[in-house]
């Protein structure tokens, strides 16, 4: 179903010349209410009355997460304190938070982004729709809230937590939706098992997952396993929150990113340069309503393409195809650039392991070595000590072939791993800071 069938299926002409007329009257509040971007344009020598084309975007400035920091709290709000009416901050999963806030009419399109984001899912008014992202600063439950709420279905804000708790409520409330990250559906499932639920009895049949990177193979698992269509939702603190961009049930290929509210460019993260579609390099975006706090030219540090290609769906907005990590995560061990999405594909190829892993750093004489940990799943019995042998070789062999790193390969009891509430932790760096 699609929530908004207008704006969703906007002639491309018709979104250009709409973004052109947004971002020049976002550049034009920012550069009189925000001194860091007067200073900005007026170091690169340009007004936002120099912006005639979307072809300019690329003369204006990035801004970085650090700028966000080093203005911490509100120094790039652009209305004053008294039109404010929420403020979230990031999880802080690389470092400080970083804070924004939220006039009333944000709150409302982010809602309205939200809604269209849960619609592409295939949810409706007629859903029961269990939010498991956190509730609080982080912007995941509240923002999958405010979606659900605006598609006028029934939600059940659970927040994160008391999971075994949680998979009796998804069963007792007939739960047709589940937000969270995908790897908190795991845990859930995996709670669900220990209290006697199966996922695939109940009226549960889609899933929309995100706030961190996951793989098609981890789809499939958490398809299999739940029994429920699986969709990719993406955003972010600094631009909006969930909801920027989404999949559609329809295609099941990219996510739908909505260019009338968000401006996307992909960058060579090293150059700068943009990239032509279909190229994969850093996500920037530039927000084009956003009045509490409006980024021009926002480097996400992810990494995806743009795919322009018509959608059988039938909105028009451009797809980002599946994330392939953000630049934060990548590891560089010996020289090689490693993310943990190339390693986790790699693992869920063996059907016998559990989807829990974990990469772990460290530094011994001088060399970074990387082990990863994976548990076995619980069909494979720890007493075949030959068989797992075997396993982690053929691991290790897998990795080095297709990422070129030695790696050491460790099978892990079922459950040793650490279970997250909200975003995994899919790296253990106990290198020694430099
Ligand atoms: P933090 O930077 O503290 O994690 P957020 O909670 O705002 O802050 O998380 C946003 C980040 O989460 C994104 O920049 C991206 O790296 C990651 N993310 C969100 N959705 C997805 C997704 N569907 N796939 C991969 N990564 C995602
Ligand atoms: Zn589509």
């Amino acid at each position: 179903m699609i929530f908004d069938i207008r704006k969703e299926t906007l002639p491309r002409e018709e979104i250009e010349a709409l973004q052109l007329r947004r971002l020049r009257d976002m550049c034009a509040r920012v550069y009189a209410n925000v001194p860091f971007y007067q200073k900005r344009f007026n170091e690169i020598g340009i007004t936002p009355a120099d912006i005639k084309t979307l072809a300019d975007l690329r003369n204006l400035p990035f801004t970085e997460k650090q700028d966000l920091r080093d203005y911490y709290p509100f120094g790039l709000f652009a209305v004053p304190r008294e039109n404010i009416v929420r403020l979230h901050a990031s999880s802080g999963t690389t470092g400080k938070a970083v804070v924004v806030g939220y006039t009333a009419r944000d709150l409302e399109n982010w809602a309205e982004a939200a809604a269209r984001s849960l619609a592409a899912a295939g949810v409706s008014h007629l859903d029961t729709v269990h939010v498991a992202y956190g509730y609080g600063l982080f912007t995941g439950g509240l923002g999958a809230h405010g979606g659900a709420e605006r598609l006028g279905a029934t939600v059940v804000p659970a927040s994160g937590g008391a999971t075994r708790r949680q998979a009796m409520l998804l069963r007792d409330f007939g739960a047709t939706a589940l937000c969270c990250t995908p790897s908190y559906a795991l845990h859930l499932w995996e709670a669900g098992q220990e209290v006697g639920i199966d996922f695939k009895e109940l009226p549960l049949r889609t899933g929309v997952f995100g706030a961190e990177p996951w793989t098609e193979e981890m789809r499939h698992d958490i398809e299999q396993k739940m029994g429920i269509n699986a969709l990719n939702i993406y955003g972010l603190s600094e631009i909006m929150g969930p909801g920027v961009a989404m999949e559609c049930v329809e295609a099941k290929t990219g996510m739908h990113l909505w260019e009338d509210l968000f401006l996307p460019e992909i960058i060579d993260p090293v150059t700068g340069e943009q990239l032509p579609p279909g190229e994969v390099g850093e996500l920037v975006l530039t927000t084009l309503t956003k009045e509490g706090i409006p980024l021009v030219r926002y480097r996400t540090r992810d990494l995806t393409s743009l795919d322009y290609t018509p959608c059988c769906c039938g909105r028009t907005h451009v797809r980002i195809t599946r994330l392939r990590g953000r630049t934060d995560d990548m590891l560089i061990i010996r020289g090689v650039n490693v993310f943990p999405q190339q390693i986790e594909g790699l693992l869920m190829e063996q059907r016998v392991l559990s989807p829990n892993y974990q990469l772990v750093v460290d530094r011994v004489n001088n060399l970074d070595t990387l082990e990863v940990r994976v548990e076995m799943g619980e069909h494979l019995f720890a007493d075949e000590i030959g068989k797992l042998q075997t396993l982690e070789r053929t691991l290790q062999k897998n990795i080095k072939e297709y990422l070129g790193v030695t790696v050491k390969v460790r099978l892990m009891e079922p459950h040793s791993i650490e279970r997250s509430e909200g975003k995994a932790r899919r790296i253990v760096d106990n290198r020694p800071k430099d």
